[in-house]
């Protein structure tokens, strides 16, 4: 089961909703910003990983062949973004007396525990960006080659005034106007090497106390934080690709930059198409490892955290996320947290409860529209809350048919089953958890089932005293059992 309508994108490129034709069907390319490894993920690192994971889920679901390349940051992502200061992972090994590497597969695992938990499928390829020092060095090489960057003190910076001059480039991707840029950023002090602020580190000199430095034609010293996207992208999915993906908090300057430094390398733009995911707020304030306002994900797995009224499964988060469209802003509260717990539960028991439907011999319902509308909400910029409504429509119409007020059909239950499954399992991703009481719920049902079976078989070989003694070990467990000529029927009381 799938759509086979076209899909429409919101291209932060050209900030409007474009129909998505790849480059190379039925191959994509998507490339997608991953976390720095420094601390333990939170909210805020769940939303990218979760809108990429269903655009990922969806491009699939339409038969697309995808390479998605998500990349682990473990070097030159300095402090506050900047091309000053200290290295974000060689801080939290100075603090905790490791090595670097230590504090990057320490939290690398972590990542993907959380990642797994929240059922969000593992990109094709997950490069780390200090495995990659070489392309970087050889991207940056290529940029001087074009004239673009320059050398100062072992460093190297991009010449953003000279590439917009000669590109009028600069600023397409996040709207910034060069000219404004400059006169709001602080005047240069002398001491500065850069010709310009606005210009960035495409390589920097490691001072004697940085201890993640390679050998450059340069200088001893590590990349700039935006090469590592520009040269894993190239190397994995070549000089044009599909999709570039990323927080919107990424837009700029580190987009910008990339689309720079590509530009000048290559000499065309890296993707067709941007798509940024909006914020997670808290008190209407970004959330954010660098606010200092975050909770982790296994907080919210084990509501150990101040701010929380009880612990949150991954499916509720999962679900949580999902119920707003990506391009908007979510604000964290206990109660819309609550209300996703019970959407959540709504949805998987009329899911669950599909399947037990007894099917009549004509249905009542037509449910073709709203399995139309749901796969058009999808195709219209992944508009999962919408989405999200037409399967509370049909969940609905699945109780009613429950309580006798609708029926349906075998051959309809089967298709809506079909389609419920794929949507709601494959495509949001959404998954029965494991101690939550519906999947119980499930178990029970099964052994009722069953029970039910062996008594039926009783009766047909005129065993009806096992047959009664079947019923009464039911009635006795509080199961109602109502004999039907489609066979029997129960509830629990
Ligand atoms: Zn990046």
């Amino acid at each position: 089961m799938k759509s086979d309508k076209p899909l429409y994108i919101f291209n932060s490129l050209s900030r409007k909703k474009e129909l998505f034709q790849p480059i190379n069907p039925p191959h994509v390319g998507m490339y997608v910003c991953g976390p720095t490894v420094y601390g333990d993920a939170h909210l805020g690192h769940a939303r990218p990983a979760i809108t990429f994971d269903i655009l990922f889920r969806w491009l699939l679901s339409k038969a697309y062949k995808v390479r998605y390349v998500r990349n682990i940051t473990d070097v030159g992502h300095l402090e506050n973004d900047a091309d000053e200061g200290e290295d974000k992972i060689a801080k939290k090994a100075r603090l905790e007396q490791l090595e670097p590497m230590e504090v990057v597969q320490y939290f690398t695992i972590r990542y993907h525990d959380n990642m797994k938990k929240l059922n969000i499928k593992a990109p094709s390829i997950e490069p780390h960006a200090s495995g990659h020092i070489i392309d970087q060095i050889e991207m940056v090489e290529k940029i001087m080659k074009s004239g673009y960057a320059y050398e100062a003190n072992g460093s190297v910076y991009f010449d953003v005034k000279k590439y917009h001059q000669d590109t009028g480039k600069y600023g397409i991707l996040s709207g910034r106007v060069l000219e404004d840029l400059l006169s709001q950023t602080r005047q240069l002090d002398g001491q500065d090497e850069k010709k310009n602020s606005v210009d960035f580190a495409l390589w920097k000199k490691a001072a004697p106390e940085h201890i993640m430095r390679w050998n450059s034609p340069w200088s001893v010293g590590f990349p700039g934080w935006h090469m590592e996207c520009s040269a894993m992208s190239t190397k994995y999915l070549g000089e044009e690709f599909d999709i570039h993906g990323g927080g919107m908090d990424l837009l700029f300057p580190h987009h910008e930059s990339e689309i720079a430094q590509s530009q000048a390398a290559c000499g065309q733009q890296p993707a067709k198409y941007w798509v940024h995911n909006n914020m997670i707020t808290i008190n209407g304030q970004k959330m954010g490892k660098s606010l200092g306002n975050f909770i982790t994900l296994d907080e919210f797995f084990t509501g150990k955290h101040e701010l929380l009224e009880k612990a949150y499964s991954p499916m509720t988060i999962r679900f949580f996320i999902l119920q707003a469209h990506y391009r908007s802003t979510v604000d964290f509260s206990n109660e819309a947290l609550q209300a996703a717990e019970k959407g959540y539960q709504r949805l998987m028991n009329a899911v669950l409860l599909l399947d037990k439907l007894v099917p009549s011999s004509q249905s009542s319902i037509n449910f073709e529209p709203l399995m139309k509308q749901c796969f058009e909400a999808m195709d219209d910029d992944l508009n999962t809350p919408i989405a999200l409504a037409h399967l509370f429509e049909i969940s609905k119409k699945i109780n009613a048919i429950h309580s006798g007020k609708e029926t349906i059909s075998e051959a309809d239950k089967n298709t809506l089953s079909a389609f419920l499954h794929h949507v709601v399992f494959e495509v949001l991703g959404l998954v029965a958890e494991e101690n939550s009481g519906d999947e119980k719920d499930h178990k029970t049902a099964k052994v009722i089932d069953q029970i039910l079976n062996i008594r039926q078989e009783a009766k047909k070989n005129k065993d009806y005293q096992t047959a009664d003694m079947l019923r009464d070990i039911l009635q006795q467990s509080g199961v109602k059992i109502k004999d039907t000529k489609d066979g029997a029927e129960w509830t629990l009381e």
